[in-house]
């Protein structure tokens, strides 16, 4: 198969969700071989059977249960890749948002802890692990793309605030280590979206209105954005027609965080 990324291996963490499903589908269409990394077999074994249906002539396409927050789970799913060359491709995008996440005041500790431990140190363990792969097997180029959020760029008054801190650290921690790896040739960028049509959010507000209402009203074009207008961007990044792109905040938000007031 011949596509954007023929040839290349990716890793996708947090599969068999919104964007991470949508991105391990246009990667499959593009060539890639992809390795499908989330915490529950059942969820895994879905998604994969969907790529499969949807990309018949697909290369590899595997999975593995790996909890981001863990080191010895992301090293062994990075290691894993060394039977198909090494990783070329490192989509850190596995995250949570804990429905006790609150404000400074009512955030609990425990809360706290588990939102960072997932949505920060799993990126940097899934960062650490695809530079020392890059490494091992002498590449001169890769690409990590590290799921931050809007919440990193403008402030929220609907808190969350482990969440909002774990993603504005996504994004300091991509800058740095896109300019610490530059010389060698490994690209990081963070893709910054906007509230979504996903389950992590829509699965939180519910049918409930009044909470819907207080986000759509700050949507320039009025509506939630879709997993696959994050997984075009991804695989933008991915791919080497994004070779001078790096330690890009690379927002896809509809417009949001350069709005003032927006259209009735
Ligand atoms: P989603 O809930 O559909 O998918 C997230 C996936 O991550 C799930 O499949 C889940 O099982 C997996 N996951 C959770 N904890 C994990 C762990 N410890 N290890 C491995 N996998 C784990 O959500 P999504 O909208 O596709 O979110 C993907 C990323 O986009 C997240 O980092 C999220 O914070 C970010 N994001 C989402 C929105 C939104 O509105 N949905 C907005 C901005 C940023």
């Amino acid at each position: 198969m011949s596509g954007r990324l023929a040839g290349k291996n990716a890793i996708v963490t947090g599969a068999a969700g919104g964007i991470g499903l949508e991105t391990t589908i246009l990667f499959a269409r593009e060539g890639a071989n992809v390795l499908m990394a989330d915490i529950s077999e059942e969820v895994l074994s879905r998604a994969q059977a969907k790529v499969k249906q949807l990309v018949p002539a697909a290369g590899k396409i595997e999975t593995t249960i790996c909890d981001v927050s863990k080191e010895s789970a992301v090293q062994a799913a990075v290691e894993s890749l060394d039977a198909w060359g090494g990783v070329d491709v490192m989509f850190n995008n596995a995250g949570i948002m804990h429905a006790r996440d609150d404000d400074a005041v009512n955030t609990p500790e425990d809360i706290w802890d588990l939102t960072q431990n997932i949505n920060v140190k799993g990126v940097w363990f899934g960062c650490k692990h695809a530079v020392l792969s890059l490494r091992r097997h002498n590449k001169t180029k890769g690409s990590i793309i590290n799921t931050a959020s809007v919440v990193a760029l403008v402030g929220s008054a609907t808190p969350q605030l482990a969440y909002t801190a774990s993603k504005g650290a996504v994004l300091a921690m991509t800058r740095e280590l896109a300019i610490v790896h530059a010389r060698e040739g490994y690209r990081f960028n963070s893709l910054c979206p906007a509230p979504l049509n996903t389950p992590l959010l829509q699965d939180w507000l519910g049918d409930d209105k009044a909470k819907r209402h207080r986000r759509e009203v700050h949507f320039p074009t009025g509506r939630f954005g879709e997993a696959i207008e994050q997984a075009q961007a991804v695989l933008f990044l991915a791919s080497d027609d994004s070779s001078f792109v790096n330690g890009h905040d690379f927002v896809v938000d509809g417009g949001m965080t350069k709005a003032y007031v927006t259209p009735e």
